[in-house]
């Protein structure tokens, strides 16, 4: 039972827990009061019909003292018949002290038969009087009468005992009606503390539900920004607060979650630097372009873009003026495509770009076109103004391969062959150039072990003085021997050696082993002989170049004086001010520092000012139309006055016919290189040419 009651109350709405303890409660309270009003009521009723019986016996014991001493009966009925007013005394007797009745009034209606007269005769012993004979439990006992007895004293002495006997149904009738009023009280009570119990209920558990409620909708909507009204501010509103704030911490919390999502999903489709999609979301938009482009039958251009020696201006200005440039190549590439095309940033200096429903291979030149033309307004980086140029590669599908990797690579491909055909140029896809791309990568691998398996040589291309006609220094210009391709010129490898980085290994070779073999012409007694070694761009860019030309003068004992780096003019303007140092630091050691094919670059001769330069050397192609055009003579002529007047030297480098020799020597120019007087020849044959003096 017990297990049951604590079942449902534990499983009940907090509404039936409510009306049921509220209904419990004032059940309680009211029918305690009821009770304890009704004994109340009852013990007063019955005391007062007590005082009032035995008042009135001892008034009538008063009354007939004289009849019992004078022995008359009939006196005492006399003064008893005026007990018919009272309409609940049934009989009154006077009895002798022996207990035998005097005189007795029975009143009209009575049955004498039915009245207790023998239990009043039992009661009525000489001496003892019974005073109160009502009590309580008579009323429930059924018995509609009562007894009474009070002694006759006359002197002090008992003469006799009056006896009543009085009718108790007035009473009991009187009482229940009250008991069932009382009753009615309670259960109208009753009723109106139910409905009031409803009310009060819904005023507890309104917002308990409506709380609930709330819950029920956030977990379903999942919609965490909904807060509750505070219905007050008891401890309901406290739980309303609680719920809020929780909430609000969810809510905050999904934020965040939410925050660092995006932002990963930034990171995994977006490149950081420029927000441009990166090569997952570039493949993924491609595959979806290709996928829609067979459906509709059309033509898209996949665009491989690469910055022009990028790695000049991230080496020299600093990788932030790097960044800041690859943020504005991104803006500007924005600004010319439409919103259908995708351009994304692979990596480094490298974009891709597809173009969509594109009609024929023209326009997507076009497009390259107008890509290359957007890199002629010079870049503002940090107040500095530079220009720079792409390579663009374009490769079709479907024409050219139906997929994203092939296309990748055709594009790149094409890109190398923009690069190799002089920079700053576009070159559509065709199956030749794999076959020459392929070459390339092995080229480059077979080139970082060339330095390792000794495949590279020097040969030396003497320097003569035009007066005297002899020779006063030597070029070293590097060959690599390949095991399978035979000779490769220079101009092949040096460029994939930059690429690749293992032109520091050869750059190094080189000056070691030029400055040995300078070392050996020297203590052979050919004094004064200079040994040129070509410093390709990336190399100069390396801050140990310093340190490299200095190693290689201690390993070899080379003084430092017949040492002459050859750099090229576009070197020292792309590097400006790390060039600069470099040049200072190296021409204090004591090298001296040539320019090299002089003239086909910038043509800003401001800078040779600013550079501890020595010498010039007059570019070949100047050389052989010198004779031909006289914008070249001219040109020469200019030079070789201005470097006159810098007090530099001047070499003129690919002569090759004797009337190029004469107008050189003409014009003033002091050393000649050039397969006239010699080809770059090895050590041992340049030993010959030294011995001849
Ligand atoms: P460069 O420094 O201007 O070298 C001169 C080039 O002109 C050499 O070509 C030389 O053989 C060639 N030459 C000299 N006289 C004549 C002539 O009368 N007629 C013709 N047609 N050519 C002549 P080479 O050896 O093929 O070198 C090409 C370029 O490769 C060099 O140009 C230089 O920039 C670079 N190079 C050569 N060796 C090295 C090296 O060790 N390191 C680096 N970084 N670059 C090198
Ligand atoms: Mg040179
Ligand atoms: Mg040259």
């Amino acid at each position: 039972m017990k297990r049951f009651v604590k079942a449902y109350l534990i499983n009940s709405s907090i509404r039936r827990k409510l009306t049921s303890l509220i209904m419990l409660t004032c059940g309680v309270v009211l029918l305690s009061t009821t009770v304890v009003f009704t004994v109340k009521e009852a013990v007063s009723l019955i005391g007062e019909q007590n005082r009032n019986l035995t008042s009135l016996a001892d008034i009538l014991s008063k009354n007939v003292t004289s009849a019992i001493i004078f022995n008359d009966p009939q006196s005492a009925l006399e003064t008893m018949n005026s007990l018919s007013v009272k309409t609940d005394i049934l009989a009154a007797y006077i009895l002798n002290n022996d207990a035998t009745i005097f005189s007795s009034y029975i009143a009209r209606g009575a049955k004498p038969a039915s009245l207790p007269l023998p239990q009043l005769l039992s009661s009525a012993t000489p001496n003892a009087t019974q005073n109160v004979v009502m009590h309580i439990s008579l009323l429930w006992q059924g018995s509609d009468q009562v007894n009474l007895t009070r002694p006759i004293i006359l002197d002090g002495k008992t003469v006799g005992t009056v006896g009543l006997i009085a009718d108790m149904s007035k009473l009991r009738t009187h009482l229940l009606s009250t008991v069932l009023v009382t009753l009615i009280i309670l259960c109208l009570a009753a009723i109106a503390t139910y409905f009031l119990s409803l009310r009060l209920q819904e005023i507890i558990s309104e917002p308990i539900l409506n709380l609930s409620d709330a819950m029920r909708r956030v977990s379903e909507s999942k919609d965490f920004s909904l807060r509750v009204v505070k219905p007050g501010n008891d401890e309901i509103g406290s739980l309303y607060d609680g719920f809020n704030e929780m909430l609000h911490e969810i809510e905050e919390r999904n934020l965040v979650l939410q925050q660092r999502q995006e932002h990963l999903q930034e990171l995994a489709h977006f490149d950081v630097l420029t927000r441009l999609p990166n090569r997952v979301l570039f493949r993924d938009r491609l595959q979806q372009a290709m996928n829609l482009a067979v459906r509709k039958d059309q033509q898209i251009a996949v665009l491989f873009l690469d910055l022009d020696r990028f790695k000049d201006i991230n080496d020299t200005l600093g990788h932030s003026i790097g960044d800041m440039l690859l943020q504005q190549v991104a803006n500007r590439m924005g600004l010319v495509m439409r919103d259908c095309d995708t351009v994304a940033r692979l990596g480094g200096d490298e974009f891709t770009i597809f173009i969509q429903d594109i009609k024929s291979a023209e326009n997507a030149c076009m497009v390259a076109q107008k890509l290359l033309d957007l890199f002629e307004i010079p870049y503002c980086l940090d107040g500095q103004q530079v220009y720079i140029s792409n390579s663009i590669g374009i490769t079709l599908f479907p024409a050219d391969s139906g997929n994203i990797d092939e296309l990748l690579m055709n594009a790149d491909i094409a890109m190398y062959r923009a690069k190799a055909d002089g920079k700053n140029t576009y070159r559509l896809y065709n199956s030749e150039m794999s076959q020459q791309g392929t070459d390339r990568v092995a080229l480059q691998s077979d080139l970082r072990s060339a330095v390792d398996q000794k495949q590279l040589r020097l040969l030396y291309q003497p320097k003569f003085d035009t007066l005297s006609g002899r020779i006063i220094g030597v070029e070293a210009l590097i060959r690599w021997q390949h095991p399978e391709r035979g000779l490769i010129p220079p101009d092949l490898f040096i460029p994939l050696a930059e690429e690749s980085g293992s032109i520091f290994a050869i750059t190094e070779w080189v000056l070691n082993t030029a400055c040995l073999q300078a070392k050996f012409w020297h203590d052979a007694g050919y004094i004064g002989i200079t040994m040129a070694v070509n410093i390709s761009a990336v190399s100069l860019k390396r801050k140990n170049v310093v340190a490299m030309v200095q190693q290689a003068l201690i390993n070899t004992g080379l003084p430092p004086g017949l040492l002459e780096l050859e750099l090229t003019e576009s070197m020292l303007i792309e590097n400006n001010l790390m060039a600069e140092e470099t040049l200072r630091v190296l021409k204090d050691l004591g090298i001296s520092i040539a320019i090299d094919d002089f003239g086909t670059g910038y043509s800003s001769l401001s800078y040779l000012h600013r550079f501890p330069i020595d010498s010039l050397k007059i570019d070949r192609s100047f050389v052989w139309n010198m004779n031909r055009t006289s914008n070249d003579l001219a040109i020469v002529v200019a030079i070789i006055a201005m470097a006159h007047s810098l007090k530099l030297q001047v070499i003129a480098e690919g002569v090759e016919t004797e009337e190029q020799l004469e107008t050189l020597k003409t014009c003033g120019c002091e050393i000649i290189q050039g397969y006239l007087l010699s080809k770059p020849v090895g050590a041992e044959e340049l030993n010959a040419l030294l011995k001849m003096g």
